[in-house]
């Protein structure tokens, strides 16, 4: 059962978060949730992105924005510190990488050639594992069209899952779960056995496999677009949408903080 943030009673050690739909308030990061993000950080809780973005975008953020760690490509590939560098963590052995690409690429033109309007998106160039369908970004498919590719692709031998705006798939075996298992023993030094101090926000489909696995799992409120698709339900529930909906959790985890 899903229940009201205020609800949500901690502790909560570190903040996992969703980029598209959850960080952003229509396509842009807000002054205000930037800040938000920073906050958080400071006080000691640090921020996690978690996205289906590529992985050139995971080296920006991880260079350029107030987060711990970055995983991107759905748990393809993990942006970690290692003192000055950069540590990039994938989810499949990097030399099978050349031969999943040949095979992606054939798949995608198959996909293409069979659903009207369905193309690569337009960031899959700076993708490393993953590639991604465009369904909801520039292109606009129905969600049949969109789970038509995604049944294509999961035929084919992929693992395919469709984000708001995307249909991501890739060689099997990774989401953002197991990434971010990755990053709670090898960056926070956690026990994955006990997820309850680690907090999850999300917005969509993809996300799915974060709100199963992690007990403290949020969806903000635009979220209930997916509702009956979602194979599992978040914990708890924001008030607002979106960015704003993200500003009312991290107000939350600060005031859980202060009333400790
Ligand atoms: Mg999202």
């Amino acid at each position: 059962m899903t229940l009201p943030l205020s609800e949500l009673r901690g502790p909560v050690r570190a903040l996992f978060s969703d980029v598209d739909g959850t960080m952003t308030t229509g396509d842009r990061i807000e002054a205000s949730t930037y800040e938000a993000l920073e906050r958080l950080g400071e006080a000691g809780i640090p921020v996690i992105m978690v996205t289906g973005r590529p992985a050139g975008f995971g080296q920006a953020f991880m260079k350029m924005t107030p987060v711990l760690a970055v995983v991107s490509e759905n748990g393809g590939v993990t942006f970690v510190r290692n003192g000055r560098k950069l540590e990039k963590l994938y989810g499949v052995p990097q030399a099978s990488l050349p031969e999943w690409r040949r095979r992606m690429n054939d798949t995608a033109v198959e996909v293409m050639s069979k659903v009207p309007g369905a193309r690569l998106s337009s960031d899959s160039k700076y993708r490393e594992v993953d590639l991604a369908i465009d369904w909801n970004e520039e292109a606009s498919l129905s969600r049949d069209d969109a789970e038509l590719c995604v049944d294509m692709i999961r035929r084919a031998g992929f693992t395919a899952v469709r984000s708001s705006v995307h249909v991501n798939f890739g060689p099997p075996h990774f989401d953002k779960l197991s990434a971010c298992k990755t990053v709670i023993r090898q960056v926070l030094k956690g026990n994955v056995d006990d997820l309850a101090p680690y907090c999850f926000v999300g917005d969509a489909l993809n996300d799915a496999p974060m709100f199963g696995g992690l007990p403290t799992s949020v969806g903000v409120a635009n979220v209930k677009h997916w509702w009956d698709e979602l194979a599992h339900k978040p914990a708890y529930l924001t008030e607002h949408a979106e960015g704003r909906g993200l500003r009312e959790l991290i107000a939350h985890l600060m005031s859980l903080r202060t009333n400790r």
